[in-house]
């Protein structure tokens, strides 16, 4: 792109140089018919003047249309990586799009509701209460992870023992809460699966559904 840049730019010099010589040229052409002392010689002159006029003239349309090809060619490159960028953006957001879907259907899939607020209270997780297996955290917090990010980075340094918990039946990461329910079969939910957010996090006592049906809780 650089490089048709600075060949354009020479040859709109190249252009600019042939039209400044035509002007001077036709100026010349002017004195001589003043100055030429005999017909012939005037006649000789005018037509050296005009073939030279006249190949400057060439000149100067071939230098156009090199101008304006590498204009075309400029401006075809440019459409070019429009157009590449376009598509990459297109892709990503179809992926995105993909991504989304997938996550709802997963959703889905595990019996949950798309991100619903849940009802009552419930008791946080404040490290292994209850009689509770205790659970690993999942790392620092210097920067917000999300869940996926979190499970994977768990994932990461779990060993095969790792317990299972949840309805998802995953290890722990991230937030975590517990069901107060002593018999509950998974114990522990990771907050996104129940659709828990540390802003919208229950107080007091928290069953988690199957619980909440089996005890005839609301
Ligand atoms: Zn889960
Ligand atoms: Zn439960």
């Amino acid at each position: 792109m650089r490089e048709l840049d600075e060949r354009a730019y020479r040859l709109q010099q190249q252009v600019d140089a042939d039209m400044l010589q035509q002007l001077k040229l036709a100026g010349q052409q002017q004195q001589q018919a003043v100055s030429s002392p005999t017909k012939r010689q005037k006649a000789v002159n005018a037509a050296a003047a005009a073939a030279k006029e006249a190949e400057l003239a060439e000149r100067l349309e071939a230098n156009m249309n090199e101008l304006v090809k590498l204009s075309d060619e400029k401006l075809n490159i440019a459409t070019q990586i429009y157009d590449y960028i376009d598509r990459h953006i297109t892709k990503l957001d179809k992926d995105c799009k993909a991504f989304d879907a997938e996550i709802a259907k997963e959703r889905q899939r595990l019996g949950l509701p798309p991100v619903e607020p849940t009802v009552g209270g419930g008791s946080v997780d404040t490290g292994g209460g209850g009689g509770k297996r205790k659970r690993k955290d999942g790392g620092g917090e210097q920067r917000k992870l999300t869940p996926e990010e979190q499970y994977q980075q768990a994932l990461a340094m779990a060993d095969p023992s790792e317990p299972k918990y949840c309805h998802c039946q995953r290890i722990s990461f991230g937030e975590m809460i517990a069901c107060e329910n002593p018999d509950c079969p998974y114990e522990w939910f990771h907050f996104g699966c129940v659709g828990l957010t540390e802003e919208n996090r229950p107080k007091g006592k928290w069953y988690c559904q199957l619980c909440r049906k089996q005890l005839k809780l609301k």
